[in-house]
């Protein structure tokens, strides 16, 4: 079978040179004889391999001097709880707004460790939206200030950050790391599960300023306190030592063969526009999410008629572009284009929507 086109969430699609990349190198790495699979996490040929996964991401991302790059595992589910565990150490209390099931899930973890303060909700719009925010309910004294950057499920950004002034903008960046441009420095902590953007499951990668390192509340599992993994250079266990490969992969790809993350985030827009410029024209299709808030990555739409929706992610899947099925929680269709959806892709999944249309309106 050829490979199709896959729109999934997550894991999803991965530049088929990365996976060729892996797949020559998969028996035996360069002169090490062996799979990286097979190697001890503390060998030079090893250590080299982290080493310059992190140099590429710092590279990519401007990282800052200033900033720690931690390779974890637990996914990104883990960071709601390992955040304010290291970071609601001061007031105890922390800013959060609520823009999806990611955010609303880091919300109920927090609120085991500390005091949340929802400053801003979209759960009446069913997260169709980013929420206006009023500053007068930011707290000056919380000890950081959480958003999720991108909301894959409802398809909706962050086009503004929040004026969160000193308090440290912690923001989940699962599904949207890599995609665009971003100023490090605007953030405090940034972390995102690996299975997006960034290569296969198993890897998070967690991207902290240093002087919020190093406060973890004394109760916090050895495991789940940024300054073991900091001080040991994310070896202070096994870390997942394959996925961290793959994403050295994944970013000499983003570097060497898109051009870095300036030329992505114009080919994201391209592909984003597409696909946006389509469902605003159809007379079948409609998108959900309208306006500024739209997401460059995870795009969700609807007939309207769930047998035609049905019917629709059917006869797509026949076609080879598969996983369209959307999330049960807005129902009719999403298609997650992220950096390795190519522009082919899209403009091809476009024109079957358009042909499909023809038949069905
Ligand atoms: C996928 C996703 C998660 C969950 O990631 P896991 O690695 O499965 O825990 C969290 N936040 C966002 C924004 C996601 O897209």
């Amino acid at each position: 079978m050829e490979r199709v086109y896959n729109f999934s969430a997550g894991p999803s699609v991965i530049a088929e040179s990365v996976l060729k990349k892996a797949q020559a190198e998969l028996v035996n790495y360069g002169d090490a004889g062996m799979s990286v699979m097979e190697m001890s996490h503390r060998s030079p040929v090893y250590q080299a391999i982290i080493d310059e996964t992190e140099s590429i991401l710092r590279g990519l991302l401007k990282i800052p001097d200033d900033y720690s790059v931690l390779f974890l595992q637990g996914g990104a589910s883990s960071q709601f709880a390992m955040i304010p565990l290291n970071l609601a150490n001061g007031s105890g209390k922390i800013d959060l707004v609520l823009t999806g099931q990611w955010a609303t899930k880091a919300c109920q973890e927090a609120s085991k460790y500390c005091e949340v303060n929802v400053v801003g909700s979209s759960k009446e719009q069913n997260f169709s939206c980013i929420p206006a925010l009023d500053k007068s309910k930011f707290n000056p004294a919380a000890d950081y200030f959480y958003i999720c950057a991108n909301n894959t499920i409802y398809g909706t950004r962050f086009a503004e950050l929040p004026e969160c002034g000193n308090v440290p903008l912690v923001a989940d960046m699962s599904s949207c790391i890599l995609s665009e441009e971003i100023n490090v420095a605007d953030y405090g902590l940034i972390f995102a599960g690996a299975q997006k953007n960034m290569g296969p499951a198993g890897l998070t990668v967690v991207i902290i300023r240093k002087d919020l390192i190093g406060k973890a509340r004394e109760f916090t599992p050895t495991m789940f306190d940024y300054a073991i993994h900091d001080k040991n250079g994310s070896m202070y266990n096994t870390p997942p030592t394959f996925a961290i490969y793959v994403c050295k992969l994944v970013l000499e790809w983003l570097r060497d063969e898109i051009g870095g993350i300036a030329a992505m985030q114009e080919i994201n827009r391209k592909k984003a526009a597409m696909f946006y410029d389509y469902l605003d024209s159809s007379k079948l299709f409609k998108p959900t999410v309208h306006g500024k808030d739209r997401s460059f990555m995870n795009i969700p739409f609807v007939t309207g008629n769930e047998d035609k929706d049905k019917a629709f992610v059917k006869a797509a899947a026949a076609a080879g572009f598969v996983n369209l099925k959307g999330h049960r929680s807005v129902g009719g269709m999403r298609a997650s284009i992220y950096n390795a959806m190519p522009v082919e892709g899209v403009k091809k999944l476009v024109d079957f929507m358009r042909a499909f249309e023809k038949e069905n309106v």
